[in-house]
């Protein structure tokens, strides 16, 4: 973990002010070769005593010409900026806490063709698909410093807090924009995109996809896919909404109205979430149907961090088991609606003793950076996570168990929570000690 900051200040800094909601006010331009040039305007309420601002540009990870920030803007006056590394730049914003700020950047990017492009290819263009996630600068959370970790070429690098959004977006001719948020198409190639208490802001032009819809517990279902792929979107769309179904049952009411599922050229990764949005690999349409656990599960799974990263946030860096255990264990929901519970429970016991066998020092607790490669991840975090929380279930009873989890996303909802919250929160809600399973799972 690295943090950019000035430690004197930290102190005096925590626990003044209260999170206000971000705003971010964006536009884009992207032409046909995948170049990109924007501005956008993050405001809000400063939340400490800030001797300057911190911007994350994470395609940048793969090239700095990913994306970079082109000029930097305070109440309307140039200010300095510069880049620390290629995804982390400063920009002179003196702020004080509870102080309201505004700050424009200009920035420009190249999104690669999917064969250049680093990392699951989240940021990319292909015939008929360009994947436009985190294009833009995203303000590092402030919990008393600068929260700025190094980018992993595995897991997921986001760490943010959520923001209302204003978009204003120009593609080429013939595209068709799917966005996280609500987005209308308002002269030919000109379309606004908004949304609020957003994590981020994925956005998605595709060519000449099908789409089919559900509604399903106040949630509306888009499921885009290629022509030739029809059965499977189709039941990308049935599993996604029959795991809406099972997790409101058990968790409360969806955190978004709209949910839209979209299939691009992804490796390395089946899916990847984001507000509203859930990428899926167009490989797993190809293979349709077979994997008759597996891609349901790439579904539920994603869905379910609808509620456990998009709605309660947490440091996906330090602790990725808070969000990570919780959407996979939650994922079993949809197989337990199924009738197919035993086999997902079989499932997480094989991926834990794979991983625990691919990676002999990491353990479900354990930040990013203790899986090298990737080594051991999943099965560790993922399915040890759900296995670990599956115990707690056992122990606390079905009741106190989602009432628990009821009480973490209303404490947390849009904001940053710790492991040792999701933990305190368990805890207090389970009439038995939990001591001894936090102890033999995750070694507290
Ligand atoms: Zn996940």
């Amino acid at each position: 973990m690295r943090r950019v900051a000035l430690a004197v200040l930290c102190g005096l800094a925590l626990g003044i002010a209260q999170a206000a909601p971000l705003r971010y006010a964006i536009t884009i331009e992207i032409d046909d070769g995948g170049e990109i040039v924007g501005q956008v305007t993050m405001s809000g309420v400063a939340l400490g005593d800030w001797p300057e601002a911190v911007v994350r540009l994470y395609p940048a990870a793969f090239g700095a010409d990913r994306l970079s920030v082109t000029g930097a803007w305070v109440e309307g006056e140039a200010v300095s900026f510069e880049s620390v590394e290629a995804t982390t730049a400063t920009v002179a914003l003196v702020a004080t806490a509870g102080q309201t700020f505004s700050l424009t950047l200009g920035y420009r990017g190249t999104v690669p063709e999917f064969a250049q492009a680093g990392g699951y290819g989240s940021y990319a263009r292909s015939g008929d698909a360009v994947v436009l996630t985190q294009a833009y600068p995203i303000l590092s959370p402030w919990d008393g410093a600068w929260v700025a970790h190094p980018v992993f070429p595995w897991g997921d690098a986001i760490v943010a807090e959520v923001a209302d959004y204003e978009v204003d977006l120009s593609v080429p001719a013939g595209w068709v924009v799917v966005a996280g948020g609500v987005e209308v198409e308002v002269a030919p190639g000109q379309y606004r995109v908004e949304g609020e208490n957003l994590r981020e802001l994925a956005i998605v032009l595709v060519r000449g996809h099908e789409v089919q819809t559900a509604s399903v517990s106040g949630v509306e279902v888009r499921s885009f896919y290629r022509p030739e792929h029809d059965c499977a979107g189709r039941a990308a769309l049935a599993v996604t909404a029959d795991a809406i179904a099972a997790f409101v049952d058990r968790l409360g009411p969806p955190p978004f109205s709209t949910l839209d599922v979209v299939s691009v050229p992804l490796r390395g990764v089946a899916g990847i979430e984001y507000p509203g949005l859930i990428l899926v690999g167009e490989t797993y349409y190809n293979r349709y149907p077979l994997d008759p656990l597996f891609f349901p599960m790439i579904f539920a799974h994603e869905v379910a961090h609808q509620w456990w990263y998009a709605e309660v946030g947490n440091d996906q860096v330090a602790e990725p088991w808070v969000d990570e255990a919780l959407a996979t264990y939650t994922s079993g929901l949809y197989f337990a609606a199924q009738g197919r519970f035993a086999e997902i429970l079989r499932y997480w016991e094989s991926g834990y003793a794979a991983g625990r066998l691919q990676n002999r020092t990491a353990g479900i607790a354990s930040p990013l950076w203790e899986f090298p490669g990737g080594s051991g991840y999943g099965g560790i975090v993922y399915s040890g996570g759900a296995l670990f929380l599956h115990a707690v279930r056992e122990r606390m009873g079905d009741d106190a168990f989602f009432g628990a989890l009821r009480r973490y996303r209303d404490e947390f909802r849009w904001r940053l929570a710790t492991g040792a919250d999701l933990l305190r929160i368990l805890s207090d809600g389970s009439a038995i000690p939990l001591d001894d399973l936090l102890k033999t799972w995750l070694g507290f």
